[in-house]
């Protein structure tokens, strides 16, 4: 989105960004039976609820955490949420637009202007500079050449790789590649930013620092993270605690009708 960062400061922190109403993903499993069911001698059900009825209000500027164990269905929701997956049942807005209404061409296009992902995994691509890495977005969304460059290396050099614009990202330690991955997730200057378990291959110390880096150059941005991790969810204003795809701590994230 085109909004200068000082646009997102001023939107009313009482207003939902992104409004999920019993919002379900449904996956087919696969056709074999799973280890246990082997040992039992059934199989297991054909599908798996990986999101079940979900309903959840996030206002702008909002770090709101994803918890759970492994299979919980964070990574789902993420997915539910930016738009990169459509729900099988309910419905996800983002500041009023349905989501599930759109095509998949209006939905790529909602994702590349109005949201940034962080991935566990960074994702960079190895043959691109960590510069023309965090432009990339930049050119799919048509914006001249010398205006991206100046982009990527403002934000760059923000986030602490001013030495490190022309290297590889096999040149770069894993913190450092997660800091480029960061800069990608922001160069669109994106309303909502959501990383799924981004200090999952850093180091305990090196995943704190690049939190808190990640905090200060996302500045207002509204965030949501999801992470097994008690110490990365520590950063965030709550936390939604996921168990089988539902909401455990239901109680707290009850939404008006
Ligand atoms: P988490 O991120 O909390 O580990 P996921 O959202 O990745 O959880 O997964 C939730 C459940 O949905 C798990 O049981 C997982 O196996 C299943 N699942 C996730 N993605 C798929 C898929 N593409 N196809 C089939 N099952 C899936
Ligand atoms: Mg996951």
């Amino acid at each position: 989105m085109a909004g200068a960062v000082t646009s997102i400061k001023d939107i009313d922190s009482s207003s939902p960004i992104v409004t999920a109403r019993n919002v379900t993903k449904i996956y087919k499993r696969g056709s074999e039976p799973g280890l246990i069911g082997r040992i039992l001698g059934r199989s297991e059900p054909p599908t798996v609820h990986a999101v079940d009825s979900v309903s959840l209000e996030i206002s702008s500027g909002e770090i709101v955490g994803l918890a759970g164990s492994s299979g919980s269905g964070k990574s789902t929701l993420l997915h539910l949420l930016s738009g990169l997956e459509q729900p099988t049942a309910g419905t996800v807005s983002f500041q009023g637009t349905d989501l599930t209404t759109l095509s998949a061409r209006e939905r790529t296009r909602h994702r590349l202007e109005n949201i940034g992902i962080v991935f566990q995994r960074f994702h960079l691509l190895d043959s691109l500079s960590a510069r023309a890495n965090v432009a990339l977005p930049l050119v799919e969304l048509g914006v001249p050449k010398s205006e991206r460059r100046k982009r990527a290396t403002e934000l760059l050099e923000r986030i602490g790789l001013e030495d490190r614009i022309t290297h590889r990202p096999g040149e770069l330690s894993g913190g450092e590649q997660q800091r480029v991955a960061i800069a990608r997730a922001l160069i669109t200057d994106p309303a909502l930013v959501i990383a799924d378990e981004p200090t999952g291959e850093l180091d305990t110390e090196t995943g704190r620092t690049i939190l808190e880096e990640f905090k200060q150059v996302a500045e207002n941005r509204t965030i949501v993270l999801a992470s097994h991790d008690q110490e990365t969810l520590e950063i965030c204003d709550r936390v939604i605690q996921l168990r089988d795809g539902a909401i455990a701590n239901r109680r707290t994230q009850e939404i008006r009708p």
